[in-house]
């Protein structure tokens, strides 16, 4: 157990991708800047989709060759099919990452394949990205229940992870895409997949929809990750999930984890300016909670 975490910011990507106010390449540089500034230094910036189906993503292409590069800031792209990741292997990105969907009827609606077929297309994408030496994760979306089918058995997510360690992934992230998860969850799916993960970086992605994300990362700290998504202002959600909120709040998540001893390596005070400024161009409030509350102790006036 070391006292060091990993914040992913997915903002970028899934933070703004189901945003109402559509968002140009200008203001997402500017998202993207500001959080290399205060030292995020893996950030989701893409997802190479069917621009009709996720207009947010259209002009990626056009976004990635004005990325500020840097030896130890690592940017990652999401990629559901083969289509998309051939794009993300003509661009520069660090880090690729394929999705699949635990259950059928929510893989299907996502990716339009069900997940044994899934699989074997991720099979594919592993080979090709590894051909190219790219960094290559995987996130198993709906680990912890399907907005479709109800309950996702812990057994379900051991088959995929087992498949995912053989094919040598790089990283599996395990998502609560619909936020349906409580800590005991978090505790079970870790003993469950504990041995099969090996040597396998395993990272964990929240969302809110239930006010259970904070306690989520919790206690998936509390069994050894430390691998921890997050968007600054808690903006997100998902296209195809129905009713899906934001993610933890990298601001909220920071603050948290500061206060129990560990560190990230992040300005939160950065993230909760970041944060504010974003309710800019969204047109609206951001619901992570520290940005409202500030920070604790609180900072000393200055006036
Ligand atoms: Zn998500």
């Amino acid at each position: 157990m070391g006292d060091k975490v990993e914040i992913v910011d997915v903002g970028p990507r899934d933070g703004l991708q189901s945003q109402a106010e559509l968002i140009d390449n200008d203001v997402k540089l500017q998202l993207i800047n500001r959080l290399v500034e205060a030292g995020v230094k893996r950030i989701e910036v893409a997802s190479f989709v069917n621009p009709a189906r996720v207009p947010q993503m259209a002009d990626i292409d056009k976004l990635i060759p004005r990325l500020k590069t840097s030896n130890d800031i690592s940017y990652i792209g999401l990629v559901l099919n083969e289509k998309g990741l051939e794009r993300a292997l003509r661009t520069e990105l660090d880090e690729i990452n394929a999705v699949i969907v635990a259950t059928d009827t929510f893989c299907l609606k996502n990716q339009g394949k069900t997940s044994d077929r899934m699989l074997e297309s991720v099979k594919n994408m592993a080979r090709l990205a590894q051909d190219a030496n790219r960094f290559f994760g995987v996130t198993i979306g709906a680990s912890f229940g399907c907005p479709f089918e109800g309950e996702v058995s812990p057994s379900k997510v051991l088959e995929l992870v087992n498949t995912l360690v053989d094919m040598g992934v790089s990283e599996i992230a395990l998502a609560d895409t619909i936020g349906a998860a409580v800590p005991s969850d978090i505790r079970r799916i870790v003993d469950t997949i504990g041995k099969a993960i090996q040597e396998t970086p395993l990272r964990m992605h929240f969302h809110n929809t239930r006010n259970t994300g904070i306690a989520n990362v919790a206690a998936a700290i509390e069994a050894g990750v430390r691998i921890i998504d997050a968007s600054c202002g808690g903006v997100g959600g998902c296209p195809f999930a129905p009713r899906a909120t934001g993610n933890v709040g990298t601001e909220d998540v920071l603050y948290m984890l500061h206060r129990m001893g560990y560190s990230t390596g992040i300005d939160v005070q950065k993230i909760i300016e970041t944060s504010r400024w974003l309710e800019g161009p969204l047109k609206s409030e951001t619901p992570a909670m520290i940005s409202k509350a500030g920070l604790f102790p609180p900072e000393p006036l200055s006036a």
